[in-house]
């Protein structure tokens, strides 16, 4: 296989609009994709025949418009290029009006209450800074999606103004410094990828898996994850020839595929591509996700991103390595050598210590959601609770800065920044703490509270736009200051001592973090249903709406969703959980008790002899059929009484504590009862079939 001859073979990038377009075309093509420079329309239409052709040369027979609606996943409906002809035959045609802007029935998409169905029109509109590609037959064009009345209805329109927030507050910085050469500063990410592979025959017999994606039922395995054996291991047959096919899938859209291993739980597996411009990591990641899927199902294989797919065993997260970095190359998070370089940097770290500090709840809450909540806290993933690591040395630094004090690690020394250089900062020694939740990784910094399954959007709407408003008022300060680098020093250690709280470098794991936190009054917001009203909090609001990010009406709605997600979500998995309780667990038991009790009476007749063993399994089932039959009626009944509810904050929030409870306790109930059941009378695969499935 020839990789660069494969890489980006199906997208419409740079190079093939370059070799496509007129010189003038093109260049005014770059110009909107770089700076955001509108485009006139005869431009467009040069560009979407050029797009049509290029297209239809690679097999493609329609476009479409392809958006992310707040539901989390992708839409698209398709369009074919046919154009009839008076001879009663077709062309195929794509015009510059056409690729820009597009009108789908927007009516049964999320909207919050923002529009009544009968006003429906939505429109999507083209994003030329993510490419468009052509798969299975199709031309696939990135684009935004919004009302009629203006108002946004995706994830992507946000997370592009968040990126211009950034750049517009992070430049002006940048010019302070006296840097007149950067003409943008570019958000960008690399997200790690965990997933699970289960063999499909297996997953096709468990119902909780096919409708909510996790495993509601399960008694634990003999083995899971305790020998550590699966991390990095080598990797089986089948499960590498699915990582190859993936691998070169994924070049040939552009996406950067780099590092593939096993990860810690048995079936479980992680894909990193190269980090990339947010808004392009963003969609690519979207795209992974389902090609993921669809490569995972021809080799009969069921590719899973839920958060906690299992009980007992870790769940999978996507891991959001965040940086700034400059048009011209600079990253704003590396270190530098010089003492200026090194001034810079400090701002721009403590921008984003403050920022993380002043918006705890919004980054808490940027990851909240039903699938989530299994797995934030549960010794595998950091806890509900922010915090920043950035490693001995760093801390060390930041304390002596703190203090005015003179710094003596690696024989150097900080006394003035601006002035002085700092002592280089290896990187190992920042990447060893994997409990934090946001951690400086030496010229990044690393979130790991993201699921799985999340968009990279809604977590980097947030990161992007605290750090813009946290830059934005260090301008103000800076721009007004007689003595720059004075300012400067002044500002740091300020921010130092006013945001230190948030940073700890321990184990975020330990039960005494927890206290700790509490005691330095840092926010714990420990479910979903908790934490996403505090997205529409007036100081969230504000913070939004001064970055031109959400307008308020879009913030109320977008909570709205959310907590209506979270809602739906534990709706189903309760009537799941009735389902598999009623129709297939209590006759399973029921009839194994009968068994149980044919062998005891015939023993009895035949022999005259008791069957203890038999006796006390059949009336621990027994007991047990009685405790799933009342927890199923008990379950029923707060399902009813959650469907009651109106309000949707005081709905989810009976989710999680009257109705999450009762499924916790109805589970219980059933895998004490699967352990004690003969497995050929139980009536789906086990975790140990699900877990050791693929070789
Ligand atoms: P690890 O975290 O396993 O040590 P790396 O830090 O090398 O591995 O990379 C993890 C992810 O971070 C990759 O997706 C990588 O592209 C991304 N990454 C590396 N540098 C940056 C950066 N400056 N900004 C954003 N993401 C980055
Ligand atoms: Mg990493």
């Amino acid at each position: 296989m020839n990789v660069p001859e494969i890489f980006a073979s199906d997208v419409f990038n740079c190079s093939v609009m370059q070799a496509r377009l007129p010189k003038d075309t093109y260049k005014s093509l770059i110009n909107t994709i770089n700076f955001g420079h509108p485009l006139d329309m005869n431009v467009a239409n040069v560009v979407a025949n050029a797009m049509k052709d290029w297209a239809v040369e690679k097999g493609a027979t329609h476009f479409t418009h392809w958006f992310q609606p707040m539901t989390g996943i992708t839409a698209e409906k398709h369009d074919s290029f046919i154009s009839p002809t008076k001879d009663g035959k077709v062309i195929m045609e794509f015009s510059g009006k056409e690729l820009v802007m597009g009108e789908p029935d927007a009516s049964s998409f999320p909207s919050g209450g923002v529009r009544a169905t009968f006003e429906a029109r939505g429109y999507t509109a083209w994003d030329p800074t993510s490419f468009a590609f052509v798969k299975d037959g199709t031309l696939y064009i990135p684009t935004a999606f919004f009302s009629y009345s203006g108002e946004v209805l995706d994830k992507k329109t946000p997370l592009l103004k968040s990126m211009e927030a950034l750049n517009r507050e992070a430049l002006r910085i940048l010019r302070l410094f006296g840097n007149t050469t950067a003409q943008r500063v570019i958000a960008q990410v690399g997200a790690e990828q965990e997933y699970f592979l289960v063999d499909r025959a297996v997953y096709e017999q468990r119902k909780d898996l096919i409708f909510t994606g996790r495993t509601l039922f399960g008694a634990k395995p003999p083995k899971g994850q305790e020998l550590e054996d699966h991390y990095f291991c080598p990797i089986k047959p089948r499960v590498s020839a699915f990582m190859k096919e993936l691998d070169e899938e994924l070049w040939r859209y552009g996406i950067l595929a780099k590092t593939k291993h096993n990860e810690v739980a048995p079936a479980q597996h992680e894909l990193a591509p190269i980090f990339t411009s947010i808004n392009v990591a963003s969609d690519q990641n979207q795209l992974m996700m389902e090609i993921m899927k669809e490569v995972a199902s021809r080799h009969d294989l069921v590719c899973l991103l839920h958060e906690k797919p299992f009980e007992g065993i870790n769940g999978s997260g996507k891991h959001n390595n965040w940086s700034m970095g400059t048009d011209t190359g600079l990253n704003l998070l590396d270190p530098g050598k010089t003492p200026a370089e090194n001034g810079q940097f400090m701002l721009f770290l403590t921008a984003v210590i403050k920022a993380v500090n002043d918006h705890q709840d919004l980054l808490r809450l940027s990851v909240a959601s039903a699938g989530n909540d299994h797995r934030l806290g549960a010794n595998e993933a950091p806890p509900a609770i922010v915090s920043v690591f950035v490693g001995e040395e760093l801390e060390a630094i930041l304390a002596a800065l703190e203090r005015e004090e003179t710094y003596k690690g690696s024989g150097r020394k900080v006394m003035k920044l601006g002035v002085d250089s700092l002592p280089v900062i290896p990187k190992d020694t920042t990447d060893r703490n994997r409990t934090s939740p946001f951690a400086f990784t030496g010229n990044k910094f690393e979130f790991r509270m993201v699921g799985s399954s999340f968009s990279l959007a809604g977590p980097n709407i947030t990161i992007n736009a605290i750090v813009a408003d946290t830059l934005r008022q260090f301008a103000d300060e800076l721009e007004k200051a007689p003595d720059f680098t004075a300012a400067l020093h002044a500002l740091v250690v300020r921010t130092i001592r006013e945001n230190k709280r948030i940073i700890f470098n321990g184990n975020n794991y330990s039960p005494e973090w927890t206290e700790e936190a509490a005691k330095r009054g840092l926010c714990n917001l420990k479910n979903a249903a908790e934490a996403l009203p505090h997205f529409a909090d007036e100081k969230n609001i504000a913070l939004f709406e001064r970055m031109k990010v959400f307008t308020a009406r879009e913030v109320v709605t977008r909570t709205e969703i959310m907590l209506e997600n979270y809602s739906k979500v534990l709706s189903i998995e309760g009537l799941t959980m009735l389902e598999m309780a009623r129709r297939d667990i209590f006759p399973a038991v029921s009839g194994y008790i009968r068994t149980l009790a044919k062998t005891a009476g015939a023993v009895k007749d035949t022999f005259g002899a008791a069957c203890p063993a038999e006796e006390k399994t059949a009336k621990e089932l027994l007991l047990l059929n009685d405790k799933i039959a009342a927890k199923a009626d008990e379950l029923e009944e707060r399902l009813s009484s959650a469907a009651a509810i109106d309000e949707t904050g005081a709905q989810a929030l009976f989710f999680a504590e009257k109705v999450l409870p009762v499924m916790q306790e109805l589970r219980s109930a059933a895998d004490r009862a699967e352990s004690l059941t003969d497995e050929r009378a139980w009536p789906f695969p086990t975790y140990g079939r699900l877990l050791f499935s693929v070789n």
